[in-house]
């Protein structure tokens, strides 16, 4: 008989959703990690032949999925959670600009930043392409939480707290890029904050590092209707077709929102093999209308989830983004067959992989992917009887039923306790961070 395999830990029992090609979802299966990676997949029996761990963990009457990828946020923004909400687009940037102009120091955006992976974590998220004001700190305060984020040296054009736009920035960029290339919880990518904030000094810096480096680029695109005619008057062309022009479309780029889009522009996007992170809540919460999902899934666009920032949203919730997702396009279209529930759940976890570039390393279980996945509970009324995972992960789970998650191997969450962050102390400063924002702007 074969030496059992050695590994760190094994979690045995639970139903795997694996996402895999075959989309195999296992009962009573286990998984074994060793450091990092997933080292081992099958069933709890085969497993206690095979597989001998340093760590056990009984995951019976639970079901564990791959961490979901949150592919559009600002999570500092969470300092101003609740702050400016009922406005459209054009006002609230201005009232949230102001705001951040005050308050998004560097020490405030770090407790931000820390509380919004409090909540992911606790939500079942592993990974989030981030954009926002003093990125730096922001990326250290994630990923000292044990925590996997998408951002890079900050490109913003706007002058801002820990942004703008100076001769001497590319070098910085590139100094930047090259110390952390080699972070393991780090996916580098160029940031620029949208076309009506970009010039052409940072497009051609922008190019020149995601071609060097193989870095993401992610931007803004076509989230209001005021945004694609204000660049069509600019340019005679729609966002779209100015990032089209500019070479700024292709698998390496990530664009948030795309609500507004022509069925020549989804045939873009699908021909360049560029992602749209799809942001539902904040879209219908500003009144931007609803993305043609439905429309880019078909044309063969790789469509992602994210929850965008939690002045728009406002929480960073997936697993309630996710049913959102699932049931607004059934309704605007009339249609109950789009965005099936297995479909819907795809973009929170494969598909947000390769939108950010890590569709090899993340977004299933699979032997040699790295070990970022949640444990959830099965107990509960609302998630009894059980006929379809996918059905009650899209239409029923909450994310009180995550129990357990790790990232990189890394146990980060353990039943509902947080392992790597001091919730109750970085809440205390939140809310002493709000007294002052309130006295200023209440
Ligand atoms: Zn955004």
């Amino acid at each position: 008989m074969a030496m059992p395999l050695e590994t760190d830990l094994l979690i045995s029992g639970a139903t795997l959703v694996t996402m895999d090609p075959g989309r195999r979802v296992i009962e009573n299966g286990a998984l074994a990690v060793t450091g990092p990676n997933i080292a081992w997949i099958g069933s709890a029996d085969e497993a206690r032949m095979q597989v001998r761990a340093a760590r056990h963990v009984d995951a019976r009457n639970r079901f564990v999925i791959p961490g979901m990828i949150n592919a559009h946020s600002h999570l500092a923004m969470t300092l101003f959670r609740g702050l400016v909400d009922d406005m459209p687009l054009e006002a609230w940037l201005a009232r949230v600009w102001e705001v951040e102009t005050a308050f998004a120091t560097s020490d405030n955006c770090r407790v931000g930043t820390q509380l919004a992976v409090a909540e992911m974590i606790r939500g079942g998220v592993t990974c989030s392409a981030d954009m926002y004001w003093q990125t730096m700190t922001n990326i250290r305060a994630a990923t000292e939480a044990g925590f996997r984020l998408v951002n890079g040296p900050p490109m913003i054009g706007v002058e801002g707290p820990g942004g703008g736009f100076s001769p001497e920035l590319e070098g910085q960029m590139r100094a930047y890029i090259e110390e952390h290339l080699g972070d393991p919880l780090l996916r580098l990518a160029i940031q620029v904050h949208a076309t009506y904030t970009a010039n052409d000094r940072m497009i051609d810096v922008a190019k020149r590092l995601a071609a060097d480096y193989g870095v993401l680029f992610m931007t803004h695109a076509s989230e209001s209707r005021a945004e694609v005619e204000a660049i069509s008057a600019r340019y005679g062309k729609t966002p779209i077709e100015v990032l089209h022009a500019w070479g700024l479309l292709g698998p390496n780029t990530l664009l948030a929102h795309c609500v507004h889009l022509r069925d020549d522009e989804i045939a873009i996007l699908a021909d360049t093999g560029t992602s749209v992170a799809h942001c539902p809540q904040s879209n219908l919460k500003i009144g931007n209308g609803i993305a043609r999902v439905p429309a880019m899934l078909k044309a063969g666009v790789n469509v992602a989830l994210g929850t965008d920032g939690a002045a728009t949203n406002n929480d960073l919730d997936m697993l309630d983004e996710l049913r959102t997702a699932a049931l607004v396009h059934k309704g605007a279209n009339g249609d109950p067959t789009l965005l099936p529930a297995e479909q819907a759940f795809a973009l929170a976890t494969t598909n947000g992989a390769q939108a950010v570039g890590l569709g090899d390393r993340l977004g299933s279980l699979e032997v040699g992917k790295l070990a970022d996945l949640a444990i959830l509970d099965l107990e509960a009324a609302h998630v009894t009887p059980l006929y379809s995972i996918y059905s009650h992960l899209c239409y029923a789970v909450d994310k009180h039923d995550v129990r357990d998650v790790f990232i990189h191997g890394r146990q980060v969450m353990a039943d509902r306790a947080l392992l790597t962050l001091d919730e109750a102390e970085i809440k205390a400063e939140v809310r002493r961070i709000a007294r002052e924002v309130a006295a200023v702007h209440g």
